[in-house]
């Protein structure tokens, strides 16, 4: 069930952590508390007629102790049993009782302990239950010891079926408490995380990480926009928001072309059990709701809005004293997914299928080039302190850790001034994968093919934990996020605050391109691998650089003279292209179009300055004039995990972390050349994966046996494998195709 979850988080922390030893004043008090109304529960029951089987009992009392053992553990649970026992009998004078309920209940609280020490995710109902069927057993046992009439037993089955009963109704007592009391009753009480905020936080030094075996070290090229403050994307233009920015069902659109909206307002609803809300960033008009591809080769259903002036806004009501409930709710109502990349529903994490005792904020940020987390960290701490306090509570964890990578020190002295354990980590790649940062701030292992939950820990980027917080106090829902604007193709590299669906041409007007990287708009190579050409893309003068290079040595002879100013390829799909083309010869390299024309074309297109390097190293040597710092591409997130982009037609999303648009210099563009078995890329595999087995054998189609000898599944996606390779192998592409096509048979 999962109104019990929180409770259920508590007990195994308290269960497994033996947690709140310490007998605090407050701590007393609510003991007391619950002494006393247990008290008048065990007087009321006993002023109660006898029921007709001997050692029948309502056992309503009992809520008190379950209370004491579920919010603080054994000790206290036993000692509010022994205090209202006693009392009770005193007081009703029946020395009598003390024998039956005393024993009752201490046996029956501690086989309750026991059950949640043998099996933490054991829900409250259970408990409850074991615990009145256990606590009736016992009287009537004690019953018919002091008796000496066993045959009394033969009401054993009577008595389970009332304990039964009476679980459940005491079961539930608890279970509908918890969820009417707002979180910070329990905080008052010294029962949550808030418990060490109240006193103004830890104020702990940081502690540094542990180390991970393999990764590789990067250059983090941070500098170029490190140093540059959040600043909102300005200007006006239309936003197409993807329907599907999350791992999953794609949201069903909710509104209508035509259709006015306010920002903020829902515009397409959760399409599955794992899937995401999805709200208008931008005040205005429906314009569009169609399918689309972006430059990224990927299609989907964009809805298209044109804003307008007063850009009213519509927001949730925002929440002042939250539950548990309430805050998982708000996080699904407010369409949060996890903002590192990955794009998994946040509502669905904080739902975990096992227990959880650590809450951990990934301030990694291990790429090169992205600077969002980091500025977000130093600019907004306490609404991300609030978000991971809120996110704590839903999960009913009581230890918040946020692990930071030692590049970011402004971030780590900000953070220890907080109730947050910060965790110093080495600037390793890929310290921001989940596993490692778990490894690194806990020490725990998340076994192959398991979850963090499985270790007990649940994972949420930093901007994650901000947008719960502005969910929870604003009502806000995930509309925007800060996007890294960067790369030495870029004028002035910046950190903006860009709504949902804003273009990437805004973000490059409002960064400046440098004008030499203008003529470079598409191509399609990436670091350490090379994409395969979509046949619908139309040619540029950029999309030719993907097939040769300007080479005097081209053979213009019968060539159309169309070709010498290049218009004959320009405007053309690749598809009509190489029809067009495949007639006049060989292919090269499997992309449809003769070499001689396409050197001729690419002669012809030098004439308005084109050069690319290093597309043919026999090439190469003939181009004289290679500027290593012209842009030559675009990449959506970070070098290493980022999607290679064709062009500039794509948009924000919720998962967005940076635009890159890179240079010669700063990228590979090198054809790769055979495999020299040096072993680098399983050398660095943080997976402990045989990247060169995998590709090897993906190129042979035998996905199984890319399964079986690399282990592709295990494969987090990370590209350190491809960074590595002096043989400039496709490793990542064919991981992931790999990883794509096990899927596919699996399903
Ligand atoms: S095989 Fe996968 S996990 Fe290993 S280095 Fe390559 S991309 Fe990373
Ligand atoms: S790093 Fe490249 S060249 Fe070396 S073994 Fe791996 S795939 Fe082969």
């Amino acid at each position: 069930m999962k109104e019990v979850a929180f409770l259920q988080a508590i007990v195994y922390n308290r269960a497994v952590k033996n947690y709140g030893k310490i007998l605090s004043a407050k701590k007393i008090a609510i003991l007391a508390l619950l002494t006393g109304l247990g008290l008048i529960a065990f007087l009321i029951e006993a002023l109660i007629p006898t029921l007709p089987i001997p050692g029948a009992k309502l056992g309503i009392s009992n809520v008190f102790s379950l209370f004491a053992l579920v919010l603080y553990g054994l000790p206290e649970a036993l000692l509010v049993v022994t205090a209202r026992t006693v009392l009770g009998s005193i007081f009703a004078g029946n020395l009598s009782l003390l024998l039956y309920s005393l024993t009752a209940g201490v046996v029956s609280v501690c086989v309750s302990r026991l059950l949640l020490l043998v099996y933490p995710r054991v829900s409250i109902l259970a408990v409850s239950v074991t615990s009145a069927v256990v606590h009736n057993l016992v009287q009537l046992l004690v019953y018919c010891g002091l008796t000496g009439t066993m045959l009394l037993m033969s009401y054993a089955p009577y008595l389970c079926l009332m304990g039964t009963g009476a679980g459940i109704v005491v079961g539930l007592a608890v279970i509908f408490t918890v969820k009417a009391v707002p979180l910070s009753v329990f905080h008052k009480i010294g029962v949550g995380n808030k418990e060490n905020s109240e006193t103004g936080g830890n104020k702990l030094k940081a502690k540094n990480g542990k180390l991970f075996f393999r990764g590789v070290h990067i250059r983090g090229r941070k500098e170029l926009a490190e140093n540059s403050p959040i600043e909102p994307l300005t200007g006006t233009w239309e936003v197409a928001i993807p329907v599907s920015q999350h791992i999953g069902a794609p949201a069903q659109p909710v509104v209508e072309v035509g259709q006015s909206v306010k920002r903020g307002q829902l515009i397409a609803q959760i399409g599955g059990k794992i899937s995401a809300n999805v709200h208008a960033s931008v005040a205005g008009t429906v314009k569009d709701i169609a399918e689309r591809k972006d430059s990224r080769g990927v299609s989907g259903v964009y809805i298209v809005i044109t804003p307008d002036e007063k850009q009213e806004t519509d927001y949730l009501p925002p929440l002042a004293e939250p539950t548990y409930e309430q805050i998982k709710m708000r996080v699904e109502e407010a369409g949060i997914v996890g903002m590192g990349g990955a794009g998994f529903p946040t509502h669905v994490k904080l739902s975990p299928q096992s227990p959880v005792d650590t809450l951990i904020l990934n301030g990694a940020e291990c790429e090169p080039y992205l600077t969002c987390d980091d500025r977000l960290m130093q600019e907004q701490r306490d609404k991300i302190v609030r978000g991971a306090h809120y996110l704590a509570d839903a999960l009913g964890v009581s230890q918040i850790m946020i692990g930071i990578e030692k590049n970011k020190p402004q971030a780590i002295a900000l953070f220890e001034e907080t109730d947050l354990q910060v965790i110093a980590l080495k600037k390793q790649y890929p310290m921001g994968s989940e596993k490692h940062l778990i490894y690194c701030c806990t020490g725990r292992k998340v076994p192959l093919g398991k979850l963090p939950a499985d270790a007990g820990v649940v994972v949420q980027n930093v901007a994650t934990a901000y947008a719960v917080c502005e969910a929870v106090e604003e009502g806000k829902p995930l509309i925007e996020r800060v996007v890294t604007v960067s790369g030495n193709g870029i004028e002035s590299p910046k950190n903006l605050l860009c709504p949902v669906g804003a273009p990437l041409s805004a973000l490059l007007e409002q960064c400046g391109v440098k004008e030499e990287a203008v003529i470079y708009q598409l191509v399609m190579d990436s670091v350490g691998m090379k994409e395969t050409l979509p046949v619908n893309v139309t040619v540029t003068k950029g999309v030719i650089s993907e097939f040769a290079i300007a080479d005097e040595n081209a053979n213009l002879e019968g060539v159309d003279p169309a070709f010498a100013d290049g218009s004959f390829f320009i405007g053309k799909s690749i598809d009509e292209l190489s029809k067009l083309l495949n007639e006049n010869g060989s292919l090269l390299n499997g992309v449809g179009v003769t070499v001689d024309i396409v050197r001729a074309a690419i002669f012809a297109l030098a004439n308005y300055e084109y050069r690319r390097p290093k597309v043919h190293r026999d090439w190469v040597k003939k181009v004289k004039s290679v500027k290593h710092n012209e842009a030559v591409k675009y990449v959506a997130g970070g070098p290493m995990t980022g999607t290679a982009l064709t062009g500039t037609d794509a948009v924000v999303t919720k998962t967005t972390s940076g635009f890159l648009l890179l240079t010669a210099k700063e990228t590979c563009a090198e054809e790769p050349t055979p495999c020299i078995n040096c072993g680098k890329c399983a050398d660095v595999c943080p997976m402990k994966l045989m990247p060169m087995q995998i590709e090897f054998y993906a190129a042979a189609k035998d996905y199984e046996s890319a399964e079986k000898y690399g282990g592709a599944s295990a494969c987090i996606s990370c590209g350190a494998c491809g960074y590595i390779c002096p043989a400039r192998r496709p490793l990542a592409q064919a991981i992931k195709t790999t990883k794509a096509e096990i899927g596919r048979k699996k399903s």
